[in-house]
Parts: C-alpha cells; sequence; structure tokens
C-alpha cells in the first residue's frame, strides 16, 4: 500500500484516469465526513462543486451502505450511478431479489427488536432499517467493545444467517447472496462500458471493492492500514478534494488536447479540400 501522490501513484493515476474512466467513491467517510448521528452527515461544499465540475468530464458513481433513498435525500448532487445497501440496491437487475431481501430483513428485525426489548444490552444501541440491509449502531454506547461483543453474540443466533459487514462503531447485515460493492463496480463497470475506474472508500464495506485486483481499477483508501487490499491511501479524507482536482484537471487536460487534434485535424482536411 502506497501514498497515492507519490510517483507510483501518478503513473496509475496517468494510466487509469483518461477517457472511459468511471469516477466511483463511498460516501460516508469519504465524499462526506463522519457526524455522531447518520442523519447529520452531508458532502460539504468545495467537495460537492468538485463532484459537479467532475461529472461534467466523467461519469460518477456513488457506492454506499445507506439506502438509495437516504443517500439521494442528503447527498445535493446527482451522480451518473448511484448504488446502495453495500452493493444490493440499485445496480441493473437487482429488482429482481428486492423482495427477497426485504423478507430476511424483516425477519431479522423483527428477531432484534424483540431481544432488545428484553433490555440487558448497552443502552446507547440502536437499530437502522434500510429495507433491504439491516445496521446495528454502537458508537454513541458508554462501552463500545462491550456493546460490539453482544451484539455479535446476538446477530450469530439469527436465522437465515445474515452476511455481516463491520464498519466504524456499526455491524450491518445483508442477505448471504447479495451482491457486495465489489460486485456492484464489477457490474457498474461493464453497464457504462467504462474501461477503467477508479475507486474511493473508507472502511470494511469497501474492501470488497479493494479485493478485486483489477488491474483496470485504481483502489484507494482513505487513510493507511496494515490490513487492506487497496492499493494506495491518501492521508486522511480531506485529500479527497486534492485528488477531485487532480481527476478533473487530467480528464480536463485529455479534453483540451482532444479538442487541439480535433482542430488540427479539421484544419488539416480543409487544406487538402482547398487543394
Ligand atoms: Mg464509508
Amino acid at each position: 500500500m502506497a501514498y497515492l501522490f507519490t510517483e507510483s501513484g501518478r503513473a496509475r493515476l496517468a494510466e487509469v484516469v483518461k477517457p472511459g474512466v468511471l469516477c466511483a467513491f463511498d460516501f460516508d467517510g469519504t465524499l462526506a465526513p463522519i457526524a455522531p448521528q447518520p442523519d447529520q452527515v452531508h458532502i460539504r461544499h468545495g467537495v460537492l462543486q468538485r463532484l459537479n465540475t467532475l461529472r461534467r468530464h466523467a461519469p460518477v458513481a456513488v457506492i454506499t451502505g445507506r439506502s438509495v433513498e437516504d443517500a439521494r435525500a442528503r447527498m445535493r448532487f446527482e451522480p451518473d450511478y448511484l448504488v446502495g445497501n453495500h452493493g444490493l440496491e440499485g445496480v441493473p437487475g437487482w429488482n429482481g431479489h428486492a423482495a427477497e431481501y426485504e423478507k430476511f430483513c424483516r425477519q431479522w428485525r423483527a428477531e432484534l427488536s424483540e431481544r432488545m426489548g428484553r433490555g440487558g444490552l448497552e443502552p446507547a444501541i440502536w437499530l437502522e432499517d434500510k429495507r433491504y440491509s439491516l445496521s446495528l449502531h454502537y458508537r454513541a454506547a458508554e462501552h463500545r467493545s462491550l456493546a460490539e461483543k453482544q451484539l455479535a453474540d446476538l446477530v450469530a443466533t439469527l436465522r437465515p444467517k445474515p452476511r455481516i459487514i463491520g464498519g466504524k462503531c456499526v455491524l450491518n447485515l445483508v442477505p448471504v447472496d447479495a451482491p457486495d460493492k465489489g460486485q456492484a463496480l464489477a457490474q457498474l463497470l461493464r453497464d457504462s462500458q467504462c474501461e477503467s475506474a477508479i475507486y474511493v472508500g473508507d472502511d470494511a464495506t469497501d474492501e470488497d471493492v479493494f479485493r478485486l485486483r483489477d488491474r483496470s481499477i485504481l483502489t484507494v483508501r482513505i487513510g493507511h492500514a496494515a490490513h487492506t487490499a487497496a492499493a494506495f491511501f491518501l492521508d486522511n479524507r480531506s485529500e479527497v478534494a486534492i485528488l477531485l482536482d487532480e481527476l478533473i484537471v487530467r480528464l480536463r487536460g485529455v479534453h483540451h488536447q482532444n479538442q487541439a487534434r480535433s482542430r488540427a485535424g479539421d484544419r488539416l482536411d480543409g487544406a487538402m479540400t482547398s487543394r
């Protein structure tokens, strides 16, 4: 894992960031700073402006753990692709499984609510129902490691067994066969007919993309980590704005080069016709 803004990182950016690149991002902790409550999260003005500029040069995808409805409401930005619920909601063809995912979540929610209602768990734990997946948050718990242990024990009793995706003070429960973020990005690449992609994320759920190990996908993690499959890292989320500027400059530069080539071609055509 190497820092992105180095010689090797810039060489990979030059390989991947060109016309036909899909620029894909996680939302919480990547495009938007994490807040004490998920409903306080929003993209700040500077990043928003850059995303709107980037969209003029390349398709932009947001792949988030939030539901599509929730993400759209707080994004103040219309990406070309918006995939929710950790990769299972919004990719082409996902509707065929939606009813089944929803049924599993209803069962889990009923069991969890009943168990949480009996007491004995850390009091600040709360259950977020994202319709096709559930999230158990313990950021506000006084004893986070105890809360995490209690939730892990509780979730282990659920049937059918969910796939569990860890996160920052959250356990996400997802239907076992549902596509993950990596599968979602691979499908978006095929559907958009893009030739390459850059993906930026900050959390355990983004490892599904980082693990793709596809030469056409440049993976960037927010923050250095010992155990990650991401190829590159940024020091912190505030460097996302610098990366967006870099993407815009590179894509704009290529656009200008192509325009100049096309003008030169026109001049050559004109000269040949006037002969
Ligand atoms: Mg995140």
